[in-house]
């Protein structure tokens, strides 16, 4: 028998008006590949209903726009596109803007995002007077975007961006290893794009490679967490026929993530699950870990090929300056900590004060390399 052709759900985005596929291409991973490639990748898409793209100006300094805008000729308007830019000011963003029209071959983009800002200081100066925000509006007035974005690395950001910028979506991380150290993720960030109608895009359901062994049930866990769109960097055909045939399995239940979380070979003995066996404290060391090194740094025996994903995978977010100084504003007794730690029993097998020795190193600028 013929098996049945898959065909991705659509969802109404925010209030974007735009009707779009569950799953949008993300455009980073258009770079490794070449343009012959990138053409077979999204044309797999566009056969199984895919229409949400997303690319941005940094992504190979043009490289991923200029390709997309190559395959991209002739049918457009069959898709909706995004670009990103980190520019923060009006000349800048604007000289973005027209470059990535310029690469993708067309003269408007539905949306355009603020890309990965990452403090205060970056959105008072896209705010302010002359700021990438006039920019950005000055081209929604001339039809040249159709609405704004905005991303970060920094999870802060999107609460204050969500409040300040008069923003149509947010593109943020969704995946079964940051949830664990950023619940605010969903706890915070997800209702209060809902409560103003914020279209919310998720991208890095494989935490950017790290969940490589468990595509599938990353990408229903992802989509457990309800964004309205799964970004998901695909680059071959076969990359797109897994994709699709995970989410139209539909989003994992909270019995079968449970399981993920307790099983997952990534987390291991080592990535803390948050359950409530450890102090308030001990949690909160734990989850400034990840800021750190995203908890993949446990100096336990790995692969060559897994230990050098990690560790180009662990700096990733560069949050580390951040977690140091959340550490220091929290003035904890150190040796409570450790003492808490050696009364802990983990039901997933964590050695809980060999990690809390390890933390405090990573967070106290000191080596762990010889703990
Ligand atoms: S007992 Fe284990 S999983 Fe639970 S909070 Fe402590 S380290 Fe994390």
């Amino acid at each position: 028998m013929e098996k049945q052709k898959l065909i991705l759900p659509k969802i109404q985005l925010g209030n974007t008006g735009h009707h779009v596929s569950r799953l949008a291409l993300g455009g980073f991973h258009q770079v490794e590949i070449s343009s012959e490639i990138v053409e077979n990748v999204v044309n797999r898409f566009q056969d199984y209903g895919g229409n949400y793209i997303e690319t941005a100006r940094s992504y190979g300094d043009g490289a991923s726009e200029k390709k997309l805008g190559k395959v991209l000729e002739g049918r457009r308007d069959q898709f909706v596109l995004c670009s990103k830019s980190g520019a923060d000011n009006a000349d800048d963003i604007r000289r973005d803007i027209d470059a990535t029209l310029t690469n993708l071959k067309t003269d408007h983009i539905e949306f355009y995002y603020f890309h990965g800002v990452p403090d205060k200081e970056k959105l008072n100066k896209i705010l302010a007077p002359k700021g990438a925000l006039e920019g950005m509006l000055k081209a929604k007035d001339e039809g040249l975007i159709g609405g704004i974005g905005l991303s970060s690395h920094y999870l802060p950001m999107y609460i204050e961006g969500m409040t300040k910028l008069p923003i149509d979506l947010i593109l943020i991380w969704c995946n079964y290893l940051e949830d664990l150290y950023l619940p605010e993720i969903q706890e915070d960030i997800f209702p209060f794009a809902r409560e103003k109608n914020i279209g919310i895009t998720a991208m890095k359901p494989l935490g950017d490679g790290f969940l490589y062994r468990s595509p599938t049930q990353a990408m229903r866990y992802a989509m457990s967490n309800n964004p309205d769109v799964l970004v998901c960097g695909m680059n071959s055909v076969q990359h797109v026929d897994e994709a699709v045939e995970a989410i139209c399995q539909g989003p994992m239940t909270s019995a079968e993530g449970k399981t993920l979380l307790a099983e997952a070979p990534e987390l291991g003995k080592y990535v803390c699950r948050q359950c409530g066996n450890c102090s308030p404290s001990l949690k909160e060391l734990f989850r400034l870990e990840g800021y750190v090194d995203r908890q993949m740094i446990d100096y336990l025996e790995h692969n060559p090929a897994d230990y050098a994903l990690r560790l180009r995978l662990s700096p990733w977010f560069s949050l580390k300056e951040k977690a140091i100084s959340i550490f220091k504003e929290k003035k904890w007794d150190e040796q409570k900590l450790k003492d808490e730690a050696g009364t802990v029993s983990c039901p997933y097998d964590i050695d809980v004060p060999r990690k809390t020795r390890l933390t405090l190193a990573k967070l106290n600028g000191g080596n762990a390399d010889i703990i």
